[in-house]
């Protein structure tokens, strides 16, 4: 079966972690690769911690990316603490957490310069048979024989190709931030170092971890600590506010990080006292510059539209709960890169890749619902919503 299919010309459309795995594997099955990314600027700053799991370090492989016992700090365990900051149970499993900064990079290693286009916004894609096209918003068109939409939760390709495919907006937001271990004494260091923690009483869900420092060092008292806390979010009276800047623009879907209003920082640490263990409402305080994301998701029944196939968070969008967006990004690209390795034409590869991966996006996209639908309506006059049992969640998030 193998090599029946003429390497052609791949257009894909978002330079992330999604697009540079597809592109790297496409190159390296012979095809002409270009991908481009609509950030001019310094997308390594937009990660915090990412829980990997085996598959994405086979698609690292797969990808010719540098792996090596600098990838990520191994976690040896997740212990959840009661509201006064007592452990309430432990389950021992060992997951290494990667910064999202040094997978971009070692991903961004893989692509030459000469393939990867930076400051080039995709517009609209154009389809007829037998190819497919991409315009940009500086007017300047390529023509190509298969386009990869990869351009994350607010696809462009996806607008145009799957209008009835549209994230919705799960009733909360996460709350992220990173500091310094340096921040904290070394026997704390020594102690949470090593776990991954977790809070998920009275309605709210709080997780901390360690990953590596802003060198990527992960020696003692240079590492940096990242948070998560989950925060349920009316979307008519709460939402529009926390994505509304100083200067009175409110942002749609979500607000980069130095836009946000300093009295939602402050307002956050304030809160963090009478609603976290005190450990954890120390960490809120001391972390510089807390950023949020509002949770979206999206279970859709296609990716693939003739020569157009979409891969990452634009094909599908589980809620972060399962630690496996990265993951699926990762599936995704062995997925559409072996199935345009066996197949005999382009559209047979793309109905191969989208049988097996639209079951893959509904199995995931039904688990994040399972463990994140408690956040949903915490808040909600009324609510019987059921905080799901603490063992469940120790043992079932981050793990895909
Ligand atoms: C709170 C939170 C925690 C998470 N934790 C984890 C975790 O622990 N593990 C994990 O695996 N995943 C996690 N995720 C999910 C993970 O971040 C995403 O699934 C992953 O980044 C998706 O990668 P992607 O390349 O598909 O999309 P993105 O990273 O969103 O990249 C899309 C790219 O396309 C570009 N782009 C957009 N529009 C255009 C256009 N019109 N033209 C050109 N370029 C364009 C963007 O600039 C961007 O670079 C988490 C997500 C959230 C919100």
């Amino acid at each position: 079966m193998t090599g029946r299919l003429k390497r052609g010309r791949a257009l894909v459309a978002g330079g992330s972690l999604g697009g540079l795995m597809a592109g790297a594997m496409l190159l390296r099955e012979g095809w002409d690769v270009q991908v481009y990314e609509r950030a001019t600027g310094d997308v390594e700053s937009r990660g915090a911690g990412i829980a990997t799991h085996t598959e994405l370090f086979e698609a690292f492989r797969r990808a010719g990316a540098r792996i090596d016992d600098q990838i990520g700090s191994t976690l040896t365990g997740r212990t959840a603490f009661d509201r006064d900051g007592a452990e309430i149970g432990h389950y021992a499993h060992s997951q290494v957490l990667s910064p999202w900064s040094l997978l971009y990079r070692r991903l961004r290693e893989t692509v030459p310069a000469a393939a990867y286009q930076s400051g080039k916004e995709v517009r609209c894609v154009h389809v007829g048979p037998g190819e497919a096209g991409l315009e940009f918003a500086d007017g300047s068109k390529v023509e190509g024989d298969l386009v990869i939409g990869a351009d994350g939760v607010w696809s462009t390709v996806r607008e145009q190709m799957f209008p009835e495919s549209l994230p919705v907006y799960c009733g909360y937001v996460a709350w992220r931030g990173l500091l310094d271990e340096s921040s904290f004494d070394r026997a704390f260091g020594r102690y949470y170092g090593p776990l991954q923690s977790l809070y998920a009483e009275h309605g709210e869900q709080f997780i901390f971890h360690m990953v590596n420092g802003a060198d990527d060092s992960l020696e003692e008292g240079r590492r940096r600590f990242g948070f998560l806390w989950y925060r349920s979010t009316d979307a008519t009276s709460e939402l529009p506010a926390l994505l509304t800047d100083e200067h009175g623009v409110t942002h749609a879907h979500s607000i980069p990080p130095p836009k946000i209003q300093r009295a939602h920082i402050d307002h956050l640490r304030r809160i963090a006292g009478d609603l976290l263990p005190p450990q954890f409402a120390e960490v809120v305080r001391r972390t510089p510059r807390p950023f949020l994301q509002p949770i979206y998701d999206l279970r859709p029944e296609a990716i693939v539209r003739g020569r157009v196939a979409l891969l990452g968070d634009a094909a599908c969008v589980a809620r972060p709960h399962v630690g496996a967006g990265v993951l699926k990004a990762a599936c995704d690209a062995i997925s559409l890169s072996q199935a345009l390795k066996e197949a005999s034409s382009i559209e047979a590869a793309l109905m191969k890749y989208q049988a097996d991966r639209v079951p893959e996006c509904h199995r995931l996209v039904d688990k994040a619902r399972h463990l994140g639908s408690y956040l949903e309506g915490t808040r909600r006059k009324g609510s019987s919503v059921p905080v799901l049992p603490i063992e469940d969640l120790l043992r079932d998030s981050g793990r895909g």
